[in-house]
C-alpha cells in the first residue's frame, strides 16, 4: 500500500519540510534577537483549525496546576519517576519538525541555542543518557502514553490556535534517535496519536475526517537497516538515503560516506506508517482531569491549590487572575502549622545549628536579645548581617508568627500564589522579626483585634536607627503617642531610610 497521504498539509511526499522559522542574517554574537524571529513567525498567514481544543490555558501556570501530567512550568517535557509524561509543542522545535493530525516529531529539548542562522541546535552532545533521553525512551519502551500541549508560539502546523496553550491529546511515542544537529548531536522523537479514529481538533477546518481504522494499513513500516559499522539498526528517516542514527557509530549521519545534504526530506514510509490500537496502551489519568467536581466547598484546604478545568474548558486556580468569567467562592479552613513541617522541624524550646566550616561562621549571643539567639555574619568592608534565630518561645506569643500564620490565611490581604510555583502557600515561620507591622489577628471568639504583630519589638543594638527607635519606644511607653502612631512612624523612619 502507498504511503498514506497527510491531509490538508502542506508537507507531501517529495517536499522539504521545513520549520516555520524564518531564516535571519548574522548579527552580532552570533545569535538572532528572539523578538525579532517571533515577529516575523507572528506575521505568517495560519489556517483556521477544525475545533476547540479540550482544555485551554491562557497562562502556564494555570496549565501545569491543573494538568497532572504536566507539572512543568519550565521546559517543554514533564518527566517524573523515569518516565516522559507530558510534552509542550510550542516556540521552535529546531531543524526537521513536523506537525499533523496524528504524528508530531520534533527535538527533545535541553541545552540549546539559536546559531547565525536562527537555528536551533544543542550546544552539547545530547547522550542517550541524560535525563531527558532516558525518560522518553523509559516511555517508549513501556508504551505509556504521552500527553501533548500545543503552545500557540509554534507555527509547524500553520493552524490558527485558539488559545496559548491547547490540549491535544494522547499520543505514544514510536521513535526516539539522534540526528547531526550543527556541531553536536541531538535527541528527535517522533509521536503518534493514540485514538487514531478520533478527529484531531487542531486539523485544518473542512480537511477529511481520519481515515477508518479497518481500511488502514497497519503492517507497512519503514525500512531498517543495520550498520556494517556498528551492527545495531537504525530506521530510515530520511527519504535522502538511509543514515545509521547511532551517534557513537563512526557512520553517523553519513549517507555511505558521505555527511548528509544540509536539506532533508521525510521518508514518506516514515510518516505514514501507524501502530495498531493496543487496549493495553492506557493513560494511567483523563487528560483532563475533572477536578471541579471533587471539590468539597465546606472542607477545603491546600489540596484546593490544585488547578481545574472550568465549564467553559479553560484550566484556571482559584487565585490564578483566570480570563474567563467562572468563580466559585469556597471555604477555605486554615491549615495547622504543623502540617508544613517535617519532623524535624517541630517547635523546640531552642534550635540548635551547626555551621559548616567551608562558609562563615557567625557570633553567636544567646543572651542581649534573649529568648532571641542573635547571630551576627561580619562582612569586611560591607558591614554586617544579624539574623535573629526565633524559638517556641517566640513563635507562641500573643499575636506572633504563630497567630499571623492563622491571620494570614483568614484575612483577604490582596496576596496572590508566586506565578512560578504553589510552594509559595507553604509558608514557614521559621525565624520572623516583624518590627510592628500591624496585622488583624483572629481571637478564637469570632471576633478580630488590630495589634503589632509583636508589639514588644526590641530596639535593636547596633541598627542604624538604634536611637530614633528607642526615643520613638519610651514615647509610646510613656503614653505619648498612641500605638498606631508608634507604628506609623517607626514605619516612616525605616522607609525614608532605605535609599540613604
Ligand atoms: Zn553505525
Amino acid at each position: 500500500m502507498a504511503a498514506r497521504p497527510i491531509a490538508g498539509r502542506p508537507h507531501v511526499a517529495g517536499q522539504v519540510l521545513k520549520s516555520g522559522r524564518v531564516t535571519k542574517g548574522k548579527t552580532e554574537g552570533n545569535k538572532v534577537p528572539s523578538d525579532q524571529i517571533e515577529a516575523a513567525i507572528t506575521d505568517q498567514v495560519l489556517e483556521p483549525v477544525r475545533a476547540e481544543p479540550p482544555a485551554w490555558a491562557e497562562n502556564c501556570q494555570q496549565l501545569c496546576d491543573a494538568i497532572p501530567w504536566f507539572h512543568c512550568t519550565q521546559g517543554a517535557m514533564y518527566h517524573s519517576e523515569g518516565f516522559c509524561w507530558g510534552f509542550l509543542i510550542d516556540a521552535d522545535g529546531g531543524t526537521r519538525t513536523c506537525i499533523d493530525e496524528e504524528v508530531i516529531i520534533t527535538r527533545i529539548g535541553g541545552c540549546c541555542t539559536k546559531d547565525s542562522e536562527g537555528n536551533l541546535a544543542p550546544q552539547k552532545n545530547q547522550e542517550a543518557d541524560s535525563t531527558l533521553a532516558r525518560s522518553i525512551i523509559a516511555s517508549l519502551k513501556s508504551e505509556l502514553p504521552v500527553g501533548s500541549i500545543f503552545g500557540s508560539k509554534h507555527k509547524i502546523l500553520n493552524g490558527d490556535l485558539p488559545h496559548r496553550y491547547n490540549i491535544m491529546a494522547w499520543f505514544r511515542v514510536t521513535n526516539v534517535w539522534f540526528e547531526r544537529i550543527g556541531t553536536n548531536h541531538g535527541a528527535k522523537v517522533r509521536f503518534e496519536k493514540l485514538d487514531l479514529a478520533e478527529n484531531s481538533w487542531w486539523a485544518a477546518k473542512g480537511s477529511a475526517p481520519p481515515m477508518p481504522l479497518e481500511l488502514r494499513d497497519f503492517d507497512t513500516k519503514p525500512q531498517s537497516l543495520k550498520c556494517e559499522g556498528c551492527s545495531k539498526e537504525s530506521i530510515r528517516v530520511y527519504e535522502d538515503g538511509w543514515m545509521c542514527l547511532q551517534p557513537e557509530c563512526d557512520r553517523f549521519w553519513k549517507i555511505g560516506n558521505v555527511s548528509s545534504p544540509p536539506e532533508l526530506t521525510f521518508n514518506p514510509a516514515f510518516l505514514s506508517f501507524r501502530s495498531r490500537s493496543d487496549d493495553e496502551i492506557r493513560p494511567n489519568c483523563s487528560l483532563v482531569p475533572d477536578h471541579l467536581s471533587t471539590l468539597d466547598e465546606d472542607a477545603t484546604d491546600i489540596s484546593t491549590s490544585r488547578g481545574w478545568k472550568c465549564s467553559d474548558d479553560s484550566t484556571g486556580t482559584q487565585t490564578g487572575g483566570n480570563v474567563c468569567s467562572f468563580e466559585r467562592l469556597m471555604t477555605m479552613n486554615p491549615i495547622s502549622r504543623q502540617v508544613l513541617l517535617d519532623d524535624s522541624e517541630q517547635p523546640s524550646m531552642r534550635r540548635e545549628m551547626v555551621f559548616d566550616r567551608k562558609f562563615m561562621i557567625p557570633e553567636i549571643d544567646d543572651v542581649s536579645l534573649s529568648p532571641y539567639r542573635k547571630l551576627t555574619y561580619k562582612l569586611d568592608g560591607v558591614g554586617c548581617i544579624t539574623h535573629f534565630v526565633a524559638d517556641a518561645e517566640i513563635n507562641s506569643r500573643p499575636n506572633g508568627p504563630d497567630d499571623l500564620f492563622i491571620g494570614l490565611q483568614r484575612e483577604d490581604l490582596g496576596l496572590n500564589p508566586f506565578p512560578l510555583s504553589i510552594l509559595t502557600l507553604l509558608i514557614r515561620m521559621k525565624s520572623k522579626l516583624l518590627n510592628g507591622n500591624t496585622q488583624r489577628v483572629d481571637t478564637g471568639d469570632g471576633k478580630s483585634v488590630s495589634g503589632s504583630a509583636l508589639q514588644d519589638n526590641s530596639v535593636l543594638k547596633g541598627c542604624r536607627l538604634e536611637d530614633e527607635c528607642r526615643v520613638l519606644k519610651e514615647k509610646c511607653k510613656a503614653g505619648e503617642i498612641s500605638q498606631d502612631k508608634y507604628d506609623n512612624s517607626r514605619r516612616t523612619l525605616f522607609a525614608t531610610q532605605k535609599g540613604k
